[in-house]
C-alpha cells in the first residue's frame, strides 16, 4: 500500500523551517497519496496556540502550492494538533504522550511514530533524553527520529549529541537530515555515474584532472548573525553538504541501491579523506569575508558591519579548499570546493575536468573535456567536448551538449524535504547521514579550523564577486582554474 500511517511529532511547529519547508513537504505527500487518512501531526512549540491556530498556519503555508485547492488544504490541516510544550519540562512530555496515544488510536496508525526535531540544536539532546525518560516510544510500531542540522559544532559536540540521541534511538532509527541529499541533481549523480559506461569507465584518476564543487549563495548573513558568527561557511556548508557531494562523486559503485550498500561505499570515502598537517591545511584551505559593495545600484553592507557581527570577526563567510581522497581510484585528484555568502548568484554547480588527449593531432590547442552537473537553480548537465570547427580546417572548438530538465516539470517533482520525509516514513536511510560519516567529516573540518586558529589574516572579497583572490590562486598554483557558469 502506498499510504503511510504515522503520528508525526514535530518539535518546533511554529518555526520558520516548519512553515516554509515541512508543512509544504507533508502536503505534497498528502497530494500524492503517501499521507491519506491514517496520519496525524502534533506541532509543538512554546507559544500557547490552539489546534485551530496551527491549522490556519498550515493552510496558509500550503494553499498556494501547485494543484492545491483550499478544500484540500483544509482537509490536510484537519490532521494537525497543537501542543504547547516547553522541551525542558518533563511534565509536558506526559501530556504529549497522552495526546500521541489518543491520535494513534483515532487515526489507527499502529504505533508508528516520527519525532522530528526542527528547533534550535541545543535542545536536540534534551528532547531525546525526555523521550526516553517519559517513555514516549511505542513498542508496536516504528519509532524514527528525524534530526535537523547543524549536527554539532565540532567533533566533540557532535559526539556528545550523538551519544545522547543514541541513548534513546539506535542508528537504524535515526534520520539525520542533509537536505542536499534530497535534491534532484544530487540524487541523479549515481545514475549519471553508474548507468553510463562511457562515463563510468573514465571516472578515475587516470582520466579525471580535477573535480570542482561550488555552492554559491547570493544572500548575506541576513538575520542569522547570532548563529553564523559561531559557525561560518566551513561548518555551515562544507562539513555536511559539500562533503556528502564529495562522497557521491568519488565513491565506488555500490553493490545495489540499498541504504546499506550506498553507505558502505560512501563510508569508504570518508575513511580515506587526506588529513593535512596544520601548514598544509592553511595552504590548501583559504577563507574570506565579504566587504561592502554596490550591487545593481543597491549598497550592500560588509560582513563586519552587519547587525550582530563583531567588528573584528574572524568568521569565514567564504571558504575554498582542495580536498584529497586517498582511495586507489582518486588518489592525487584535486577536489576543489568553495562556498560562500554574497557571491554573484545563488547556484550549485559541480564540474569534472577531464585530462587532455595524450597526443594532440590538431592545429589548435584542445580544451579539457568537462562535465558540469547543474544542481540548482537550473537542473541538468553540460558535457563539453572538443569538436571540429565548421568548414575545411582541423581547428578544434569546444562544443557543449547541454541538457536541462524542463523547469515546469522540475517544479512539479517533489521538493527535497518531501523526498526525505517520504523516505523517513518508508524507512529508507539512503539519503540521510550516518554517525560514522559525520564523525569523519567533523574531524576533518576541525583540523582545518585548528590550523586557522593561528592565522588571523582574513582575505576579503567585495560582495557580489566569486570570493577572494586567494581562492583563485589556490587553483592557479596547480595550473587549474575555476569553472563557473555565471
Ligand atoms: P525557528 O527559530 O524559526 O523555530 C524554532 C522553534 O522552536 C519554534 O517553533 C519555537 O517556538 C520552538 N522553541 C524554541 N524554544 C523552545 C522551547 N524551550 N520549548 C519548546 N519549543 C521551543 O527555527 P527554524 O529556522 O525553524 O530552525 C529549526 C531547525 O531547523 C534548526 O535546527 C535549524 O538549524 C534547522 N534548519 C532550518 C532551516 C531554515 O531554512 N529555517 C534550514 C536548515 C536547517
Amino acid at each position: 500500500a502506498k499510504e503511510q500511517a504515522a503520528v508525526i511529532i514535530l518539535f518546533g511547529g511554529s518555526g520558520d523551517l516548519a512553515r516554509r519547508k515541512l508543512y509544504p513537504a507533508m502536503f505534497g505527500l498528502f497530494q500524492r497519496g503517501y499521507l491519506q487518512k491514517r496520519f496525524a501531526v502534533i506541532g509543538t512549540a512554546r507559544r500557547p496556540w490552539s489546534d485551530e491556530h496551527l491549522r490556519e498556519i498550515v493552510v496558509d503555508a500550503v494553499k498556494t502550492m501547485p494543484g492545491a485547492t483550499l478544500e484540500q488544504a483544509q482537509s490536510f490541516a484537519s490532521h494537525f494538533y497543537y501542543q504547547s510544550h516547553d522541551v525542558t519540562d518533563a511534565d509536558h512530555y506526559i501530556t504529549l504522550k497522552t495526546l500521541a496515544a489518543k491520535l494513534d488510536d483515532q487515526y489507527q496508525v499502529g504505533g508508528n511514530r516520527i519525532y522530528y526535531m526542527a528547533m534550535a540544536p541545543n535542545f536536540f539532546a534534551t528532547i531525546a533524553e525526555h523521550l526516553k525518560s517519559e517513555a514516549l516510544l511505542t513498542d508496536n510500531g516504528f519509532n524514527r527520529l528525524v534530526i535537523e542540522k547543524p549536527f554539532g559544532h565540532d567533533y566533540a559536540s557532535a559526539k556528545a549529541l550523538n551519544d545522547s540521541i543514541t541513548a534513546t534511538f539506535d542508528e537504524s532509527q535515526i534520520y539525520r537530515i542533509d537536505h542536499y541529499l534530497g535534491k534532484e541533481m544530487a540524487q541523479a549523480i549515481m545514475a549519471l555515474r553508474f548507468a553510463n559506461p562511457m562515463i563510468e569507465n573514465v571516472w578515475h584518476k587516470d582520466f579525471i584532472q580535477n573535480i570542482q564543487i561550488t555552492l554559491a549563495e547570493a544572500v548575506g548573513v541576513e538575520e542569522r548573525a547570532g548563529y553564523y558568527e559561531q559557525s561560518g561557511a566551513i561548518r555551515d556548508m562544507i562539513q555536511n553538504h559539500v562533503m556528502q557531494l564529495v562522497a557521491d562523486l568519488t565513491m565506488a559503485k555500490p553493490d545495489s541501491l540499498t541504504s546499506e550498500a550506498v553507505h558502505k561505499v560512501k563510508g569508504d570515502v570518508f575513511d580515506h579523506l587526506h588529513v593535512y598537517t596544520p601548514e598544509e591545511a592553511c595552504d590548501n584551505f583559504v577563507r574570506g569575508q565579504y566587504t561592502a559593495a554596490v550591487i545593481d545600484g543597491d549598497a550592500v553592507t560588509g560582513y563586519r558591519d552587519e547587525t550582530g557581527v563583531a567588528k573584528d570577526s574572524l568568521t569565514d563567510t567564504f571558504v575554498a579548499g582542495k580536498i584529497l581522497v586517498d582511495t586507489p581510484d582518486f588518489e592525487g585528484v584535486p577536489i576543489y570546493v568553495r562556498t560562500g555568502k554574497r557571491l554573484t548568484r545563488k547556484s550549485t554547480q559541480i564540474t569534472v575536468v577531464f585530462k587532455p588527449a595524450k597526443d594532440n593531432l590538431f592545429n589548435t590547442s584542445d580544451e579539457p573535456d568537462t562535465l558540469t552537473i547543474c544542481v540548482e537553480p537550473s537542473e541538468g548537465f553540460d558535457l563539453v567536448l572538443n569538436g571540429k570547427k565548421l568548414g575545411q580546417s582541423n581547428d578544434l572548438i569546444p562544443e557543449n551538449l547541454a541538457f536541462r530538465h524542463d523547469p515546469k516539470l522540475a517544479k512539479q517533482a517533489p521538493e527535497a524535504y518531501e523526498r526525505l520525509i517520504q523516505d523517513a516514513l518508508q524507512g529508507d536511510q539512503t539519503n540521510f547521514t550516518r554517525w560514522t560519516e559525520l564523525a569523519k567529516t567533523w574531524q576533518y573540518v576541525d583540523s582545518i579550523l585548528d590550523a586557522w586558529q593561528n592565522n588571523t589574516t582574513m582575505p576579503e572579497y567585495p560582495a557580489g564577486t566569486m570570493g577572494p583572490k586567494e581562492s583563485f590562486d589556490l587553483l592557479a598554483r596547480d595550473g587549474n582554474e575555476w569553472h563557473w557558469q555565471p
